[in-house]
Formats: structure tokens, C-alpha cells, sequence
């Protein structure tokens, strides 16, 4: 069959969101469609290539697809960005926006609200994703923590944070950069790393990230090195493993206490995987070495864990893993239970941690003025009512 005489007939198919499609996925639909195998796969490789290359977001922007053919497409499929709610930006450059995911050829579905993050530095600037929206999560000094899980996010829109916020940046060929902001000039690319350490625990939506990731990550993709993209866990044991033999990206561990009765308290998943089982698997992560460590988070609690003792107990507890430490000043949140430790104390605890050879372990906040450091995103949207008539 020919390409032109392909046509969706039955208006009841429902089309599906060709971000977040592996190219085999994309292969299939078209061979099912009737397309030969060899023409599925190169019209698989145009439009991954229009699409994470190029960002384009029309299918009549596609120049080297006949017309006939793009009329095809849009019978299968669509490609849709969120709505930019808000954008604010703080006086240190870095964004915060609020995304609204709503699928209008799925209305069932609840529109959502996401917030993405960008933290532009001189030569490098990273995007903060979220993977889901809310978190099932109670930890107590984060503020993500008291929105009830709403939902997880797909795979498209995990993605599509990226792609809408190269848009914005500019981070495709023919876009040009907005003049505010501390945005890596245009010889760079504006978003050269991912971290997922926005909303949601990521291992609570393994499949959809997973999926996300290989794409972000895919030479064919948004080509980001696997090695630019960290996965932040609050320490969910069992998908640890996994992690790393299927995606293969950086791991991080939000640590944050050195005592299973004190990480019970800040994080109560620690009651279901305590330190010594995380710990274990984090000495098992897959392609774990010098060269590939795993970054431990620690949050500074003024009072509560950030004692002399605590940060010696830090560098023995992780004295036989390749790491490195993170020590992440508070964040606070409209009534966060908790205060941030004292600078002076940061510092002597970063100096303990330095004399056992991590370099530069305290993380600079940014993007406080605005609530878009680490632990303050928390978006309005609520888990749908059930209805009656439903
Ligand atoms: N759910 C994942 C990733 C999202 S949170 C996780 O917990 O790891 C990203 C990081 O921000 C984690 O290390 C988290 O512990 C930390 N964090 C949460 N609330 C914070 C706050 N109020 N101040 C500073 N860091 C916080
Ligand atoms: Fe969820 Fe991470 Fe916040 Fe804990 S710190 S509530 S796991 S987002």
C-alpha cells in the first residue's frame, strides 16, 4: 500500500501523543497501518528528528513529508505542548514555570498542573523535571510532601517539560534566546543537564520515566549524556537496581539523616528500605565506580541533624561507596516545621565532610524569592472527585 492511500477510517480510534513514542513503537503503529518496514523506519526516524531535533510541534512543518501523508499522521497522532500558566524568574536568573498538561483528545482526563525549573549557570544550565504531580510521600521538611499524589505524569509529559522549555529558552535551531536571565550564551546549548528532582518520586513511576529518559538521553533524542542526567530517590530499594540496568543514568539519594530513628522521622519510607538496605543497593548500582559516584543529598535541619557527630557519622557511613555529598541548605515553606542550620554550622559540617575528601559539597540555593528551590514546588491541582454519574 502506498502512503497516500493509507486512511484511519474509523473515526473512533483514538489518536495517540507521538512524544514520548520509542522509534519501535512509532515502527509498529505505522507497519500496522500498512506501511512496509523499511519506509516505517526511516518516516520513524523524520519524525523523532523533527520532533526532539528540531522541536517542532506541527506536523505541517514537516518539509520532507508529502502533504498527503502528513494528513495521515494527524488521523494517528498528535503533538501537543502544556500551557504556560505562569513564568516567574528570580533575581539569580533561575525559572520557574507552571505547566498545564490537558489533553483535548482525552477530556476524561483532569488537567494537571506541573512546575519545571531552570537553573541557568556560566556553562551550564539545568532543568529541575517533575514526575509526578503531588507526591504519596509524607517527607516532612518538603513541601511536594503535603500535596496528595494527583497523579503520576506520562511519558509525553515528562518529556515535554524538556521540549517546552527549550522552546521558551530557545534551545532549537532557529529560535533565539530571551534577553533576561543568565542563560549560557548561544554558542551552548541552553539546557545541557536534566535532574529529576522536581515534583513526585520518580521510582514510584518507573515505566514513564524510564521511557523519558531513553529518549532524553538517545543520540537520535534530545542527546543528553547519561551522565548529565541525575535521578533523584528518596530510596525506593527495590527499583534501585533497576534503575541502573535500564536507565543508566546518575543516581542520587536523598540521605538527610545518618540514624534510622531520626530518617524514619524526615523520610517515613526509610520504615519500609532502612539506611543499611539503601545503603546495600547503593553499593550494588550498576556501572557504579570512581568515575560514576552516586551523589548522597543531605538537607541541613537547624538542631536536628547537623551536628559534628552527624557529619563524621556521614563520611563513615559512605566511606566504602564511590560518592560525592550534596549538603542542601532549607528550603523553608509557608509553616515548614523546621528551620535551616546556621551558616556557620554548614560550614563546619562541609569542612568535616571536605577533610574526608569531598570537594565543594554545599549546594548554593537558588531560585529561593520565587519557591523554586529544592522541596518548596507544590502545584494547586487536586485529585479528580469521583462523580456519581461517572
Ligand atoms: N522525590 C525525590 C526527588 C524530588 S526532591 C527525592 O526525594 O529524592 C529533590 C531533593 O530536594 C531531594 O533530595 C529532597 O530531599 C530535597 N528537598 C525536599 N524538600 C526540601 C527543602 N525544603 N529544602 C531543601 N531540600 C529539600
Ligand atoms: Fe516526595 Fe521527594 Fe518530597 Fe519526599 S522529598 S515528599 S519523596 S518529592
Amino acid at each position: 500500500m502506498s502512503e497516500t492511500e493509507i486512511n484511519n477510517t474509523d473515526n473512533q480510534l483514538q489518536l495517540i501523543p507521538l512524544v514520548g513514542l520509542s522509534k519501535q513503537e512509532i515502527i509498529k503503529i505505522l507497519s500496522d497501518i500498512g506501511l512496509e518496514a523499511k519506509t516505517a523506519r526511516m518516516r520513524a526516524n523524520q519524525l523523532w528528528n523533527w520532533v526532539y531535533v528540531n522541536g517542532v510541534s506541527d506536523f505541517d512543518l514537516m518539509s520532507n513529508i508529502a502533504k498527503d501523508f502528513k494528513q495521515t499522521l494527524k488521523q494517528y497522532f498528535y503533538i501537543s505542548r502544556p500551557k504556560v500558566v505562569s513564568e516567574q524568574i528570580s533575581n539569580d536568573g533561575t525559572r520557574k514555570w507552571l505547566f498545564r498538561f490537558f489533553d483535548e483528545n482525552r477530556p476524561e482526563i483532569a488537567p494537571v498542573d506541573v512546575e519545571t525549573v531552570y537553573i541557568p549557570e556560566k556553562t551550564r544550565g539545568t532543568l529541575c523535571v517533575s514526575s509526578q504531580v503531588g507526591c504519596t510521600l509524607t517527607c516532612s521538611f518538603c513541601h511536594t510532601g503535603t500535596q496528595k499524589l494527583v497523579r503520576n505524569l506520562t511519558s509525553e509529559e515528562i518529556l515535554s517539560q524538556i521540549l517546552m522549555a527549550k522552546q521558551l529558552l530557545g534551545d532549537f535551531p532557529n529560535l533565539s534566546r530571551p534577553n533576561n536571565g543568565l542563560i549560557p550564551d548561544e554558542n551552548r546549548r541552553a539546557i545541557t543537564n536534566i535532574v529529576m528532582m522536581g515534583m513526585g518520586e520518580p521510582l514510584y513511576n518507573f515505566d514513564n520515566v524510564k521511557q523519558a529518559l531513553l529518549i532524553a538521553s538517545d543520540g537520535d533524542g534530545l542527546s543528553l549524556s547519561k551522565r548529565r542526567i541525575t535521578l533523584s530517590t528518596s530510596g525506593v530499594v527495590p527499583f534501585i537496581e533497576k534503575a541502573g540496568s535500564e536507565i543508566g543514568v546518575m543516581l542520587a539519594i536523598s540521605l538527610h539523616a545518618v540514624s534510622d530513628d531520626l530518617r524514619n522521622e524526615l523520610i517515613p519510607i526509610n520504615k519500609k528500605w532502612p539506611i543499611k538496605d539503601l545503603l546495600d543497593a547503593c553499593r550494588n548500582y550498576p556501572g557504579l565506580s570512581n568515575a560514576r559516584r552516586i551523589t548522597f543529598e543531605y538537607v541541613m535541619l537547624k538542631g536536628v541533624n547537623d551536628s559534628d557527630e552527624d557529619a563524621k557519622e556521614l563520611v563513615r557511613l559512605l566511606a566504602n561507596i564511590p560518592s560525592k555529598i550534596n549538603l542542601i541548605p532549607f528550603n523553608p515553606w509557608p509553616n515548614s516545621p523546621y528551620e535551616c542550620s546556621d551558616w556557620e554550622t554548614i560550614e563546619r559540617f562541609g569542612d568535616i565532610v571536605n577533610k574526608a575528601g569531598y570537594a565543594s559539597p554545599i549546594r548554593t540555593p537558588r531560585g529561593r524569592d520565587i519557591d523554586a528551590a529544592c522541596g518548596q514546588l507544590k502545584s494547586k491541582s487536586e485529585r479528580a472527585k469521583k462523580t456519581k454519574n461517572r
